[in-house]
């Protein structure tokens, strides 16, 4: 049984996949059904999923009460436009997203993407100051090693070394980026971390629309924790210079990293939060911008007296009801301990890699764990090993690291780590 016999012909000749060349393809294994947190492919194999399928899946795969939550809105709609009318599902998932996000943010924008969640709140953003006749406040300030998405401006403020604005150079619109934080989540906070993004924000004030930052953990972007403090200070620093903060809680929103939102560490709230991702526990593409009555209203109130934005498939129906389960799900559940003894089992198995020569750093938070190689690993030859192994993890350049889903046991965590372990040491 070799991983080969689980790829597909017609998949490698016509099917792009993420991040890869439609020429010379890295194998797509084929998978027949997905339940819990084991993913099997066509031959059987089977694989305890490290990746949530990228931060989604925090509840597992096939889950009954989201299957039923799903089917249940099936029955009675699947979609209807919401230009001019409105369903329950979207109602009662906006109860729900304002009474466990920050009591700030009461006006909710519903997008079909992380990337479009993104695009939005840069919209809003731009509009709230257009709004105000302060027509010069349309740039944006970020940090260095973030990463926003794959649309346009989500691209922009994405880091400019790991992300695309080597291919897609001056097309895109430039922004200011400070230093990425270098404190971090657990070290002692020295003062001097934020002055960069403070230099930056003070200069460029009268030009900037906002501050995006991903709080606390940045992910695609390089996989890094920083300080609480430094987000404290971050949202400080645009309350005081008049720009508006921008959260992409897209990772980490829904328990990731043991705060329901990870800018509940620093005990902070933006100005525009932007959720995805997990918001339907990974069962399909929905996202929601969140933003305060005052942004709102300043945007409704400007000309053209309108926020211009509207997707097809806004507020889908099938997606805001099996959102609405899911968070169910999760507050029904003591998911703070499950995600502290996730921690727990992380920081303690994982040990013994800090001794590996192959390795920089391991960094854990929540139900995250990431191991930082010396030198980037090959993800044709290590993915093959994982698979083999009866595991999927998918590392990225120096990075590799899990994001179990919550549900995870902990014989289960137990092979993922251990495996882990096994394949980066095998690495020369
Ligand atoms: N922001 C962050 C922090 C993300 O991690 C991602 C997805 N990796 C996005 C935005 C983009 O979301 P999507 O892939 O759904 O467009």
């Amino acid at each position: 049984m070799t991983a080969q016999h689980t790829t597909d012909d017609f998949d490698r000749q016509h099917l792009w996949h993420p991040y890869t060349s439609i020429t010379d393809p890295l194998p797509a294994y084929k998978v027949k059904r997905a339940d819990g947190c084991m993913i099997e492919l066509e031959n059987g194999q089977q694989l305890i999923d490290g990746m949530s399928s990228w931060w989604c899946t925090i509840h597992g795969y096939n889950h009954p009460v989201l299957n039923a939550a799903v089917t249940a809105q099936l029955n009675k709609m699947s979609h209807v436009m919401f230009g001019g009318l409105t369903h329950e599902p979207a109602i009662a998932l906006g109860k729900m997203l304002l009474e466990i996000t920050p009591p700030s943010l009461n006006k909710i924008f519903y997008a079909d993407s992380g990337s479009v969640a993104v695009e939005a709140a840069l919209k809003m953003a731009v509009q709230y100051w257009v709004a105000q006749k302060k027509v010069n406040k349309t740039n944006f300030v970020t940090v260095r090693s973030g990463y926003h998405g794959d649309t346009w401006n989500a691209m922009s403020v994405c880091d400019p070394v790991t992300g695309m604005h080597r291919i897609f150079g001056n097309t895109l619109p430039l922004r200011y980026f400070a230093t990425a934080p270098q404190i971090g989540f657990d070290e002692e906070w020295d003062a001097s971390d934020i002055a960069p993004l403070a230099a930056l924000i003070r200069t460029h004030q009268d030009e900037l629309a906002g501050l995006i930052l991903e709080p606390i953990v940045q992910g695609a972007g390089g996989m890094r924790f920083y300080h609480p403090e430094y987000l404290r200070q971050a949202a400080q620093l645009c309350k005081e210079n008049n720009i508006l903060l921008i959260l992409d809680e897209i990772a980490t929103g829904f328990g990731r990293t043991g705060k329901l939102f990870a800018c509940e560490h620093a005990a902070i709230a933006p100005d525009i939060l932007c959720l995805g991702k997990a918001l339907t526990g990974g069962y399909m593409t929905l996202s929601a911008v969140i933003t305060s009555t005052a942004v709102a209203e300043t945007i409704s109130n400007g000309s053209p007296g309108m926020f211009m934005h509207g997707p097809t498939f806004m507020a889908n129906p099938l997606a805001c009801a099996v959102a609405l389960a899911s968070i169910k799900l999760l507050l029904s559940t003591d998911w703070k301990t499950k995600v502290k003894s996730i921690e727990e089992q992380l920081t303690q198995t994982l040990a013994p890699a800090k001794d590996y020569p192959q390795v920089e750093d391991i960094r854990i938070l929540g139900a995250i764990a990431v191991i930082e190689m010396k030198n980037p690993v090959s993800m044709a030859s290590i993915q093959k090993r994982f698979v083999e192994e009866g595991v999927w993890i998918r590392p990225f350049g120096k990075l590799v690291y899990i994001m179990p889903p919550f549900i995870i046991g902990t014989e289960e965590l137990n092979k993922l780590t251990q495996v882990l372990l096994k394949v980066i040491k095998e690495i020369n």
